[in-house]
């Protein structure tokens, strides 16, 4: 079995996902067992129980970051799945096992690489390993929020890779915009509603519809020239009458009530939930309705890093694997905050995802883990020795 198969079950084997009984401290042990053979371990606490880790190799100023979360997301339940998450299996070129793509592969592809390179020479790199990806970026906040504490030294060449499962290399992504709204109507016998001069009551599920309709019209004028278009789902919609306690259906009342829930992922700044919730407000204060809650559930910009800045790796990747292709995450992933919140170059480059990250049955192919391995390896040669 291969080295970096050989770390990535042992890393599964540790269950990292949060619970009652589990988060990321006991993962986080074993990586600093790992690494401080090779350099100091900064043990961060961002919550109780729950730590970042920051490893600096050398002290001159950071040239190369690597970024990566500890957390997974739950494991599968026994019947989901044919495999168990925690008792890793190989069948072939793939490794089964919670966090296997996303992204403990990755991890083990990294600690595979650091074992392989004169790495108590190395000078400029560091490595983060955050907690709490996958539900609020309570680790990447900290670290973004907390810099001189981490006592980091990144200048404008800093480049970041984050170890996620990818396409090819992955520089860029959508955003994330939450909004969740209560609107309110005017109720009437329907009958009153439309005809003639009667026109009563005021429908607040029309209104919601009519403003959505308006939204998206509203988001398609903005486009990214490499990300293309925002995209919207509206992905909750309760309506009708309010009877106090409850939305009660009665065909023949005006729907007087309307909540919903909107995902937006935004290609462009001026897309965020601040304009959007102001628009759709407008929207629909202008037919009449009322607005009386909007929360900001999510709120993250979109993130790209032009190719042209990190020729360097762009050159080995397309050593290593011979080919060099770009693609987009699929769903938001922290890297941006580094981006957009440091100015730094950041990509996500790591096993190729496959469709069952976040899963039952995930698994990743131990030639991917390698071939990582093989890039990250030559990668810190590039840029730290
Ligand atoms: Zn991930």
């Amino acid at each position: 079995m291969s080295r970096a198969a050989e770390i990535a079950r042992e890393l599964i084997a540790i269950p990292s996902h949060i619970s009652r009984t589990t988060n990321e401290n006991e993962l986080a042990r074993y990586i600093a067992d790992h690494l401080s053979n090779y350099a100091p371990v900064d043990w961060n606490y961002v919550v109780a129980d729950r730590p970042n880790l920051f490893v600096r190799f050398g002290e001159s100023p950071i040239k190369l970051l690597f970024a990566c979360h500890m957390d997974t997301v739950d494991p599968w339940g026994k019947e989901e799945g044919k495999f168990s998450p925690f008792s890793p299996t190989i069948i072939e070129d793939r490794l089964y096992g919670r966090g296997s793509n996303d992204m403990k592969g990755g991890i083990a592809s990294l600690l595979t690489a650091i074992e392989e390179s004169e790495s108590q020479n190395l000078e400029g790199m560091a490595i983060l390993f955050t907690i709490d990806e996958e539900t609020d970026f309570l680790g990447m906040k900290h670290f973004i929020e907390n810099q001189a504490f981490y006592n980091t030294c990144f200048t404008e060449e800093t480049f970041v890779i984050c170890p996620e499962p990818s396409a090819g290399i992955c520089n860029s992504q959508r955003g994330l915009i939450e909004l969740r709204f209560t609107v309110h109507g005017e109720s009437a016998h329907a009958g009153m509603a439309y005809p003639g001069n009667l026109n009563q009551g005021n429908n607040a599920i029309i209104g919601v519809c009519q403003a959505i309709a308006k939204l998206r019209d509203y988001l398609n004028l903005h486009q990214h020239d490499t990300l293309g278009h925002n995209s919207m789902n509206l992905s909750f919609i309760h309506g009708g009458t309010n009877s106090g306690k409850h939305i009660i259906s009665r065909g023949n009342m005006v729907a007087n009530i309307c909540r919903f829930t909107l995902d937006i992922r935004p290609v462009v700044f001026e897309i965020n939930a601040q304009s959007v919730a102001d628009f759709l407000k407008n929207e629909i204060t202008n037919t009449g309705l009322t607005v009386s809650r909007i929360a900001k559930i999510h709120d993250y910009p979109y993130m790209f890093t032009p190719k042209e800045d990190f020729q360097k790796f762009n050159q080995i990747v397309l050593d290593v694997t011979g080919e060099l292709e770009y693609g987009q995450m699929i769903g938001y992933a922290e890297g941006e905050m580094i981006r957009n919140s440091l100015g730094l170059s950041v990509v996500n480059y790591g096993p190729r995802r496959n469709e069952t990250s976040h899963k039952p049955d995930e698994y990743v192919e131990i030639s991917q883990l390698d071939q990582v391995a093989e890039v990250f390896k030559k990668t810190i040669r590039a840029y730290c020795l």
